[in-house]
């Protein structure tokens, strides 16, 4: 899907570099290299504080367990709290919501987009106003939400936004990067992710100062000081060594997002007004980074196609094959869903990952769409 061999290759000598310099220090835990990200990180970002963590669940958890300790006064939400999220993402965006203490609310996506659809978070709201404390907009492959729109309904029935931004580094709505936008972002730099670690890490982006020092001392044990803590803390520190690799492959984080659009230009150009497959509309004010190129599947089935394509030497993923409110963790009085939730449901069958990444060529494209087209005819 991404082939993670050239890409090391292609920046070799920054990352080792970064790892010498680790190797040389052995400040292993919150090291140097950890707090000059951050520093990048708030400039690229143009927020006032960015924290790292061991990974972007981690980001999503604590974000908001330091909302609750904010707004609450409490450790944990009450199960009465509600979190407006889409039921089209990787488990982790509800599983933190669950392990926030509060109660995951499924809408529906939009069926063009695969992203939450913003009309539903509005009518649900006017149905059940009072309980919802926030909304988890989750911009799916690399795609901005309507973040135009969930601001207004946030300001609307004052309600936090916490951007899983983890599949969209780089990414940015009319101009703002993905992740500055919300009360907090939360990044992952898991291996497969747009900007990727050598392992796992994340991170959390925010201009509230209290939160954001709230957030510092959850992922060390709950306090400012580790040996006498003031929360139910995590040992979720960004790992040393993970930083030295994130922060030397930064550098080429925009040239690299450059490059996965001009990949997806190649599949559009090549699939569109293709029968039998739909591809995502894209949304004039969002600049799309592609973590992931999905088409939907909708005619000669989906898993048929798959199994094609893998005959010819090409792999492929599906991103995600079941919707959240249909997994055991989610059941039994813990999640709500908003009416039905029929587009997530289709877009579960029908949709289907294409390799991409920012050093795959233009033959290696090709090869792909013309897989495609040999199992249409
Ligand atoms: C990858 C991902 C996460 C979790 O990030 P990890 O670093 O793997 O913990 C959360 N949400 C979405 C949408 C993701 O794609």
């Amino acid at each position: 899907m991404l082939d993670l061999h050239v890409e090391y290759a292609y920046m070799k000598p920054d990352i080792d570099a970064a790892i010498q310099r680790c190797l040389a220090h052995q400040k292993w835990i919150l090291g140097p290299e950890v707090g000059e990200l951050e520093s990048k990180l708030v400039e690229y970002l143009g927020v006032q504080h960015a924290v790292g963590t061991s990974s972007g669940t981690e980001a999503l958890v604590l974000s908001l367990r330091a909302l609750s300790i904010k707004m609450k006064g409490q450790d944990y939400f009450d199960k009465a709290d509600e979190i407006i999220t889409t039921p089209f993402t990787f488990t982790a965006t509800g599983d933190a919501i669950l392990r926030s203490g509060a109660t995951p609310v499924f809408v529906d996506v939009d069926p063009k987009t695969y992203n939450i659809d913003v009309s539903r978070i509005r009518s649900y709201l006017k149905e059940n106003s009072s309980k919802a404390v926030g909304i988890i907009p989750v911009h799916l492959y690399g795609q901005s939400c309507n973040m135009d729109d969930i601001l207004e309904i946030a300001r609307e029935y004052n309600l936090f936004v916490v951007e899983d931004a983890a599949q969209a580094f780089g990414g940015m709505w009319k101009g703002k990067k993905l992740g500055s936008i919300g009360t907090l972002g939360a990044f992952s730099f898991f291996p497969s992710k747009n900007l990727g670690g050598f392992g796992d890490a994340g991170m959390v982006s925010t201009d509230d100062s209290e939160v954001a020092s709230i957030v510092r001392m959850l992922l060390k044990h709950g306090g400012k000081d580790k040996y006498n803590v003031d929360y139910i803390g995590y040992n979720a520190r960004m790992d040393t060594l993970q930083a030295a690799v994130i922060g030397a492959k930064f550098r080429f984080i925009d040239e690299f997002n450059a490059r996965r659009r001009q990949v997806a230009e190649l599949y559009t150009e090549g699939l569109k007004d293709f029968k039998g497959i739909k591809l995502l509309e894209i949304l004039a004010a969002a600049y799309h980074v592609y973590n992931q190129y999905p088409i939907g599947v909708i005619e000669g089935g989906r898993d048929e196609l798959q199994k094609y394509l893998k005959s010819k030497g090409v792999s492929s993923m599906v991103y995600y094959p079941f919707p959240l409110h249909r997994m055991k963790v989610f059941e039994s009085g813990r999640s709500k869903a908003y009416k039905e939730l029929l587009h997530a449901e289709q877009a579960a069958q029908s949709v289907l990952n294409l390799p991409i990444g920012p050093l795959q060529t233009r033959e290696n494209t090709d090869y792909v769409i013309e897989a495609i087209k040999g199992y249409f005819n």
